[in-house]
């Protein structure tokens, strides 16, 4: 482990997961400089790892050490966990995915009308995921236009999709099933949320929030006093570690032991 590396929730999550299921395997944090990236990557495929998951800022410059992408990180254009097959290392994104398996346990995505709040990597993952789940719409809104029209078109090549600019407070349409805030707003800063018009929140039957700490986000508090089911940053994060322990080790881990360790770091 090295320095800035300790204390990592993500890993305290994992670690669960394989004491859990009695699994021999180590989930270590590392912190990489970006100059120091290639090298890092290479030391993976020396000592034989089963793979990694990469953060920002390394989620895009990966991509030019590995071997060779799975289709929805191709179309994403971002890596968060790699997969070492025989001696080709593989990148996948379980970003969204870990969204979308999270969005499953609450109602039927297929269908579904979405709206996305942003447009960074995790909206991208997000957004993408969702389409390939069959989403009938999803409208994103971002301030800027050339990352928010850049998603929608992206998505758009599987679902009804469109960009909308930021102006003023968002009002949520009816007949929205889901608003997800895929935005950094409320990160470290429990008072702040996403410019949106409260009173419209009722238009939504579920909003979710990507930011995790703090857990119960402002977003969220608000939707909750207005009788909106919410759904916490939580649940996207222990989806998309569940699913790289099945790509590496092809145990399906204990969802509910993962998020207990997950809470129980953040809050000590
Ligand atoms: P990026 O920096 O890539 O994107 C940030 C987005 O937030 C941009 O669309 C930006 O809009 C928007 N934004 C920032 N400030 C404001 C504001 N004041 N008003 C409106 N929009 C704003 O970040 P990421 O996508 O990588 O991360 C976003 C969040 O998702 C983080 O909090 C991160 O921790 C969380 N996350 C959670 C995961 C989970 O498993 N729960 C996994 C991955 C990320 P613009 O383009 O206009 O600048």
């Amino acid at each position: 482990m090295s320095e800035g590396a300790a204390g990592n929730p993500t890993g305290a999550m994992m670690e669960a997961a394989f004491a859990h299921h009695g699994l021999a395997w180590r989930y270590v944090n590392m912190e990489v400089a970006a100059e120091a990236l290639g090298d890092a990557v290479d030391g993976s495929r020396a000592m034989g790892f089963r793979g990694f998951n990469c953060s920002m800022p390394h989620k895009v410059a990966v991509i030019h050490h590995l071997d060779e992408l799975a289709p929805s990180a191709s179309v994403i254009g971002a890596v968060n966990c790699v997969v070492r097959d025989g001696q080709r290392l593989v990148g996948h994104n379980t970003d969204g995915e870990g969204f979308v398996r999270a969005l499953r346990e609450r109602l039927e995505v297929r269908g579904s009308r979405i709206v996305v709040l942003g447009a960074g990597g995790a909206a991208r993952a997000i957004g993408v995921e969702l389409s390939f789940a069959g989403a009938a719409e999803i409208t994103v809104v971002n301030r800027d236009q050339v990352r928010g029209a850049a998603l929608a078109e992206l998505i758009a090549a599987n679902t009804r999709a469109e960009w909308r600019p930021w102006v003023g407070d968002v009002f949520v349409p009816p007949g929205t099933d889901v608003l997800v805030n895929a935005t950094s707003v409320g990160l470290y800063a429990p008072d702040d949320r996403p410019a949106v018009e409260i009173a419209s929140l009722v238009n939504a039957r579920l909003v979710a929030d990507v930011v995790f700490n703090p857990v119960d986000t402002r977003l969220l508090r608000d939707a909750a006093a207005v009788g909106c089911e919410t759904l916490d940053g939580l649940g996207m994060l222990v989806h998309q570690g569940a699913a790289a322990i099945e790509r590496w080790v092809g145990v399906s881990p204990d969802r509910s032991v993962m998020r207990e360790a997950l809470a129980s770091a953040l809050t000590t």
